[in-house]
């Protein structure tokens, strides 16, 4: 069996987002992905405390697996950001959610420069790619 993969994903725990996050990808023709799921998705390279766990995945997604490309995943209600109610408005949650997963994409970027990212912003009702 090969031994190398599409992508990486990485997610939050979340059980209300992770299993239609991978009916999403599955829609978007993702087969093989490796994921990582902790608290806060993106927001997890934002954080300077946890950038390195999440490069440590990486790593391993790029060294072993070979991926080309990352899914940056936030989503609504996210208990890493202290649930919608920590935003005061949905348009405010939606900006802070938007603004991490393009800094997000920028750290990825700066660190893994041949690799392509995607960015999923996903709602109870919805999920979006961002451009
Ligand atoms: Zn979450």
């Amino acid at each position: 069996m090969e031994h190398s993969c599409e992508a990486a994903v990485i997610t939050c725990i979340d059980f209300r987002f992770w299993k239609k996050l991978i009916q999403f990808l599955s829609t978007q023709g993702l087969e093989s992905y490796d994921l990582t799921a902790m608290a806060g998705g993106a927001k997890n390279l934002v954080d300077g405390d946890t950038r390195e766990m999440v490069f440590r995945q990486l790593d391993i997604c790029t060294g072993k697996h070979e991926i080309k490309k990352v899914y940056l995943i936030n989503h609504i209600d996210c208990g890493a950001y202290g649930g919608s109610a920590a935003f005061g408005s949905s348009e405010k949650e939606e900006i802070k959610l938007t603004e991490d997963l393009n800094q997000a994409e920028n750290i990825i970027k700066e660190k893994y420069p041949s690799l392509q990212t995607v960015k999923l912003l996903m709602e109870f009702d919805q999920t979006r790619v961002l451009k």
